[in-house]
């Protein structure tokens, strides 16, 4: 009779011990949800400051949502996408919709795209890099209107997929992005051949994040590198490099996510660069180096996330004035032309242009272990570089979040000039040729500030 007990007692024990340990063991809530954004009208391809036409495809573009939930019910929404550039009209559409909807407030969520070159126009970003035709304009319109609707209904369903999940990181490396300022791109095939060092700060970095089940299965992993998508400059609607890599995990790890975010590639490319096959390669690269951190053992991270959010005013070193404007209208450059034609009537239209844009900083505490900066625009590497020198392991330091704006640069890349550095904010619409030399100052006190915040 005791004997014919204890099988069913021990199994009471097990299950209880069971129970205990998943509990402990899935400490999160996790969802995520995806949505095709491929164009299906002949809106134009983004960047490079020329007219593109689409011509079909290599594959898909994808937007993709992780939501997040600890064990006090605190959220946060992740969107990486393959966006070459999400300008603040359209964003500000998202984050309101979303409020409404989901009672998520701006500091819980980031939208962050990739700035893959072969990704379509949005909104008024980079207004002024294309000729104006009525046709493009409307198409343009449809398109985000349309992006605002799918990325409120996915991050819909990333909430409504909340489910327990276990969150692990790691940290590997590989080595496509090479500084563009440094280094002259012709120059720079031969340097390798002849293994030569390639000049100028870069970060290899590549941080990986896992979301895993009950069961062991990956349901999502997350992973940055800092580099711009333009490995391709062609007609065909892709992802670039981070396509590629996203495209071969999720092959690797059947019915997982892999979001892709750019961690302050401002002034990194792939490099050498504008063959199909060296992006295939690049994405290779990445991808096996996501690869190379799941075999090992990874970090778990406890189930706590406190999230902060501020804009801040960043100031141009000069607001345009009409005088030169005036000036600006016989200028070579067609894109100034077209850029100072629109801002003269805006000032005839009677607009006052700020001295100041607004810049946002997102600081996510994620247990004691993670801590994920987001910074808008496009900024350079200094600042991946200097945040996590600051903040120590764990740290990822997100650029190309909420707002395409502009080039974000360090008080280095301002005092050298240049591309990144210098007077090209016309080429994003802004109401100035230059950002104020304190821009790093300004935006690392904000992050301190966040950061101290979300560490309390
Ligand atoms: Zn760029």
């Amino acid at each position: 009779m005791k004997l014919a007990i204890l099988p069913a007692l021990l199994s009471i024990v097990l299950a209880t011990l069971n129970s205990t340990a998943h509990a402990d063991d899935l400490p999160w809530k996790a969802g995520v949800a995806k949505a095709v954004i491929t164009p299906d009208t002949p809106v134009w391809l983004a960047g490079y400051g020329s007219k593109r036409v689409p011509d079909g495809k290599l594959h898909d573009l994808w937007m993709k949502a992780l939501a997040l939930e600890d064990q006090d019910g605190n959220r946060v929404v992740m969107i990486t996408s393959d966006f070459q550039g999400v300008p603040k009209i359209m964003s500000d559409r998202v984050f309101e919709l979303i409020k409404q909807k989901y009672k998520l407030e701006r500091h819980q969520i980031m939208f962050t795209f990739s700035h893959n070159h072969c990704g379509p126009r949005l909104g008024d970003d980079l207004v002024d890099y294309y000729i104006v035709e009525e046709e493009q304009v409307k198409l343009i319109e449809e398109y985000t209107t349309l992006m605002v609707e799918k990325s409120v209904k996915m991050i819909g369903e990333a909430i409504d997929n909340l489910a327990p999940a276990r969150l692990q990181q790691g940290k590997g490396k590989t080595t496509f992005a090479v500084n563009r300022r440094d280094n002259r791109e012709s120059e720079v095939p031969e340097m390798i051949k002849k293994g030569i060092p390639l000049k100028g700060a870069v970060d290899h970095d590549v941080p990986v994040m896992t979301v895993t089940r009950e069961d062991g299965r990956l349901e999502a992993v997350l992973f940055g590198y800092a580099c711009h998508p333009t490995t391709l400059s062609f007609m065909m609607w892709c992802g670039d490099y981070p396509g590629f890599a996203q495209l071969e995990i999720e092959k690797n790890h059947p019915g997982a996510l892999a979001m892709f975010v750019n961690t302050c590639g401002g002034d990194q490319n792939p490099l050498p660069r504008r063959r199909v096959e060296l992006c295939q390669k690049y994405g290779h690269m990445l991808a096996v180096a996501v690869e190379e951190v799941l075999k090992q053992e990874l970090n778990p991270i406890s189930s706590d996330v406190k999230s902060k959010f501020e804009i801040l005013g960043l100031p141009y070193l000069n607001v345009i004035t009409r005088e030169e404007l005036v000036a600006l209208q016989d200028d070579g450059n067609e894109i100034k032309k077209r850029w100072a034609a629109r801002m003269l009537k805006k000032l005839v239209d009677g607009e006052q242009f700020s001295p100041t844009y607004p810049y946002p900083v997102h600081a996510w505490q994620l247990g004691d272990e993670m801590l994920v900066i987001g910074m808008g625009a496009e900024a350079v590497v200094d600042y991946s570089l200097r945040f996590k020198k600051e903040f120590g392991p764990g740290t990822w330091v997100c650029g190309y979040a909420d707002d395409m704006i502009s080039y974000i640069p360090s008080r280095r890349v301002w005092e050298e000039g240049g591309y990144e550095g210098g007077a090209r904010l016309y080429e994003y619409g802004r109401p100035a040729l230059r950002w104020d030399g304190t821009v790093e100052d300004l935006i690392a006190a904000t992050v301190h500030k966040l950061v101290k915040q979300v560490k309390e």
